[in-house]
């Protein structure tokens, strides 16, 4: 049977969402668990963009193993360089190059005739295949684009060494049946489109990604290009989940072969809400809080009987089961390893002891524990990055007619400092007060702050959840605690690590 790639553009288009910022270990957790869901393709980066995007792009390419690596590039030698330095050491690398190919941007943004930006996206395709025959080029702006010169390009660049030819509707502007002609009239006009690959890339700001990749596929592409959780450029890019998803469901209907690991959506999806600090809506498709929630008398008595009444789909195929009571109390290393290994997570011995000390500790306050509150304390552990501070201890008073008072104990590379302070307008500023001062970063701004309990009941561990703006850039902590302020300190103090180690890596 066949079946579809998928190209995961997360690290690539989905951290050019407005205020995201990823540091280069964040990326990499957030890889390995796309390489865990057998992606076909991660695009980790943009590496002429930045020296934070190149180190990215080459920790991913060193460590990440079973899956593509693409690194984007202009159609210019220096750019196709420094794409290629990022991504050689990948298991199976890919340079993918881009130039515009419609009017508007041929006269506005290149200044160029279709012959200039033609030669110019053989002459890159050529120097790129000095490096490597996995080469993708895009057309930027290709629904826009005249489609008779479009298949002129694609064949000259198929001609030059192109393996994957990507057709984007880079602003979200086509409809599914136009989408889909246009897949159709590209097969039909490129002579030589039986050596490469069609991919398409679609922008929601209609809300159609989805929808019109989906019309892409039923008109021949091969390759899909996506984010999890659909982020991405202002609206975002075709959701990962939908498309897998879809094509899952209505296997009757594609008659494609599912070859990702759906049960790892579910993860993948927290992990990137948590990293770049772009929550979910409730109703958000498939992953969304509400997506397998049954509010009607009638739907929920339906769904008791048999759940196929009002259910297409199982909350266990994304990997959701969360009430799952899993371990207790008396529950020792074994058991934990136990269970490390079912659900497929790698820690270091480092990691696995503090998150041992971590499950010690709620044990002693909660008597069940369950599947969600275990992999709420693990996604603390889930990378490794260096951490300038360490919360030591915490304690606030607070009360009415009381000034909140925090004292505050880091641990500074080794060093212990310590702060109390009264001052704020409640218990959590006087605690974000405290570790300003301790750590002399005065200029924070909160942009959001949230804290939500994992699972029901007095004793459900909460997380808390930070949008710092430091330096103009947004930077995210978050971390699940039985003690919310500890657990809003520790998120405080990640936004603040993360900022640390953006700025050594810039
Ligand atoms: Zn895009």
């Amino acid at each position: 049977m066949a079946s579809v790639k998928i190209f995961d553009t997360t690290l690539r288009d989905g951290e050019q969402s407005p205020g995201v910022t990823l540091i280069p270990e964040e990326k990499l957790a957030i890889a390995k668990q796309l390489a865990k869901m057998k992606v076909n393709v991660i695009e980790a980066g943009f590496p002429i963009s930045s020296d934070g995007d190149f180190n990215a792009v080459k920790m991913v390419s060193e460590n990440v193993s079973g899956v593509e690596v693409a690194a984007l590039a202009r159609c210019r030698k220096g750019d196709i360089d420094r794409a290629w330095e990022a991504v050689r050491d990948a298991e199976n690398p890919r340079i993918h190059v881009f130039i515009a190919s419609s009017p508007i941007h041929l006269e506005y943004k290149l200044q160029m005739t279709e012959d200039e930006v033609l030669n110019n996206a053989v002459e890159a395709v050529k120097h790129a295949a000095q490096y490597t025959d996995n080469i993708e080029f895009s057309a930027e702006d290709a629904s826009r684009s005249d489609i008779d010169f479009l298949a002129r390009l694609f064949e000259a660049v198929i001609e030059a060494g192109a393996k994957v030819i990507n057709i984007p509707d880079t602003v979200g502007y086509s409809v599914p049946s136009e989408f889909g002609q246009m897949i159709k009239d590209v097969k039909e006009k490129t002579p030589n489109i039986d050596q490469a690959e069609i991919s398409v890339h679609c922008h929601n700001d209609l809300g159609l990604a989805v929808a019109n990749s989906l019309a892409a596929i039923e008109n021949g592409a091969t390759q899909v290009e996506v984010s999890v959780n659909g982020i991405g450029e202002r609206a975002g890019n075709a959701a990962l989940e939908e498309i897998v998803m879809a094509l899952y469901t209505r296997q009757d209907y594609y008659n494609l072969d599912i070859t990702q690991d759906t049960t790892q959506i579910a993860r993948l999806s927290k992990l990137v809400a948590n990293s770049t600090g772009i929550s979910l809506q409730a109703n958000k498709a498939i992953v969304g809080a509400n997506a397998f929630a049954h509010e009607a008398g009638i739907h929920q008595d339906g769904v008791i009987k048999e759940r196929t009444t009002y259910e297409i789909m199982d909350a266990k195929t994304i990997g959701l089961d969360h009430n799952k009571l899993v371990l207790g109390k008396h529950s020792g290393r074994h058991a934990l390893k136990d269970f490390l290994d079912k659900y497929d997570y790698e820690l270091d011995e480092e990691s696995f002891e503090s998150f041992f000390k971590r499950f010690k500790g709620l044990a002693d306050k909660k008597k069940n524990i369950s599947n969600a509150d275990i992999i709420a304390l693990l996604d603390n552990e889930l990378y490794d990055y260096e951490k300038i501070y360490e919360l030591e201890y915490i304690s606030v008073l607070t009360g009415k007619g009381l000034l909140p008072t925090a004292t505050v104990r880091l641990k500074k590379e080794g060093e212990i400092i310590q702060s109390a302070a009264c001052n704020g307008d409640g218990p959590v500023d006087a605690i974000f007060q405290t570790i300003n001062e301790l750590t002399g970063m005065e200029d924070i701004k909160l942009m959001s702050y949230k804290i939500d309990a994992v699972t029901e009941g007095k004793d459900a561990l909460g997380e808390a959840f930070i949008a710092a703006e430091i330096d103009g850039k947004i930077f995210t902590g978050h971390s699940s605690q039985t003690d919310i302020t500890e657990a809003s300190a520790a998120a405080y103090i990640e936004a603040i690590n993360k900022y640390l180690v953006y700025m050594n890596n810039k």
